[in-house]
């Protein structure tokens, strides 16, 4: 007999979590105004609320605290993070910074200026943030493919390199460097391919351009380039990951993801100029060049998160877990975005409720369902998170409408997998009792998901 998938870890601590009663949390997602930002960790059961900073350290990792050097500067913790990221990326200057957007931040305060374009695949928000903050644009080149939830593609995240071409013709002046955003994030964790980092490398050279990868989830990305991409298949994830990084000339890391620290992050090049001018922004924003943001017991711990997350049996306990779950809502018949990507499920709102109209916020209210339900807390990607029309001021509707159930690294068992499922097939099986949303009581003029007060449509 074949032996079955099993976890490349096994548990040497716990965190005990604890179940509510329905009764319960019907009030306590009342007194939080309907709004999951606004619950105690205490009163959920399973977070899927983000994959941002929540995963488990190792024992190598905790080991690596107790050895951290926390010189102010020229601390050996510093080299220790600069030697591992130089031989997993070949870049070889390093700024550490406390956490993703705070790299952005800091290089960006650099290269970004007024009335620039700055080209992409579906920038995170705090990218966007960031070019935009500074009075620049960022144009998302995403494949058009990329907003079908339900077309099967390997690289879903991949950069239509026509439409970039476009932005380098018509702004070839005002473009400080590409940003491809590996895997994609906001089209749902799905990844680039390496033959679209090859093609955007080409057109990057031919108009003279410089490329930032967004880091985040690159070794997901190397994950999926080995199991889906042609020629790959016999390489290990650090070459691939190495691959990458030869095809870019700079990268923005949050640690929080696939370098499975609880907080940190960091910006790696190889162009010298880069460096000096990233310098004189790190040392006012952050902290001196050695430490950026950072502990150094946390520089310690992010080295060996990096090596370890670069090993194909981590990465392959973790995308397992994801594909049991798309598994299983595929059983149910489930509607999310397809094929499921490296660190969440996307559940398509839309078409489990399609009799809530979207004034009434569908996401939000499968979300509040599913949380009721089992005290499983995702999340809604949709029309609350997307604001209003800065103009006109209406709900923006236009896009997707998702409740986001993010799957922490390390964290989590299988049969903790199973419970999300069997919950959501419980809220999906009488989707049809579900006659009305929910409206907002109050919100703030941007980025109101985090604190908007909702009640039940009467
Ligand atoms: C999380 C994230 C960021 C921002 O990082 P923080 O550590 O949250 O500041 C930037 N880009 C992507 C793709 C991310 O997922």
């Amino acid at each position: 007999m074949k032996l079955p998938f099993a976890e490349s870890w096994k548990i040497k601590m716990v965190e005990p979590i604890t179940k509510s009663t329905r009764e319960q949390r019907e009030a306590w997602i009342k007194e939080a105004g309907y709004n999951v930002f606004q619950l105690r960790a205490d009163q959920v059961y399973i977070d899927c609320l983000t994959d941002s900073g929540t995963g488990a350290m190792s024992d190598r990792q905790w080991a690596a605290l107790m050895m951290g050097d926390e010189s102010y500067a020229g601390a050996r913790s510093f080299y220790e993070l600069r030697d591992t990221i130089e031989r997993i990326t070949g870049f070889k200057y390093v700024i550490p910074t406390h956490q993703g957007r705070a790299a952005e931040n800091v290089l960006f305060s650099a290269l970004v200026h007024e009335g620039d374009y700055v080209p992409g695949n579906s920038h995170f928000d705090t990218t966007k943030g960031h070019i935009e903050f500074r009075k620049a644009f960022a144009v998302d080149c995403t494949i058009d493919d990329a907003k079908d939830t339900q077309k099967e593609l390997p690289f879903k995240g991949n950069v239509d390199i026509t439409k970039l071409e476009k932005v380098l013709e018509e702004h070839k002046d005002k473009i400080p460097f590409i940003i491809v955003t590996v895997t994609n994030n906001t089209a749902g964790g799905q990844p680039v391919s390496m033959q679209n980092l090859r093609d955007v490398r080409a057109l990057a050279d031919k108009y003279g351009k410089r490329v930032v990868l967004d880091s985040a989830r690159f070794a997901e990305n190397a994950y999926f380039i080995k199991t889906r991409e042609e020629g790959y298949a016999d390489k290990t994830i650090k070459e691939i990951c190495k691959e990458m990084f030869d095809l870019a000339d700079g990268m923005t890391m949050s640690a929080k993801k696939d370098g499975i620290v609880n907080m940190g992050g960091f910006i790696a090049t190889r162009w010298e100029d880069w460096y000096e001018a990233a310098k004189a922004f790190v040392i006012p924003f952050e902290g001196y060049l050695t430490y950026g943001g950072m502990n150094g017991r946390d520089m310690a711990a992010l080295a060996v998160g990096l090596d370890e997350n670069t090993e194909f049996d981590n990465l392959d306990t973790r995308i397992h877990q994801l594909q049991l779950l798309a598994s299983l809502l595929d059983e149910y018949g489930i509607p999310y975005q397809r094929p499921i990507g490296g660190h969440a499920v996307f559940v398509d709102a839309l078409k489990v409720l399609p009799q809530i109209p979207k004034e009434q916020f569908p996401a939000q209210t499968l979300t509040i369902e599913l949380y009721k339900e089992a005290g499983i807390r995702g999340c809604e990607i949709g029309y609350i998170l997307a604001d209003r029309d800065p103009v006109t001021r209406e709900n923006r509707f236009g896009g997707n409408d998702f409740v986001r159930l993010c799957i922490p690294r390390r964290v989590y068992t299988d049969n903790h997998i199973r419970v999300i499922a069997a919950a959501l097939k419980n809220v999906f099986d009488r989707r049809d009792e579900i006659k009305k949303g929910v409206e907002i009581v109050w919100e703030a003029e941007l980025m109101r998901h985090f604190t908007v007060k909702l009640k039940p449509v009467e």
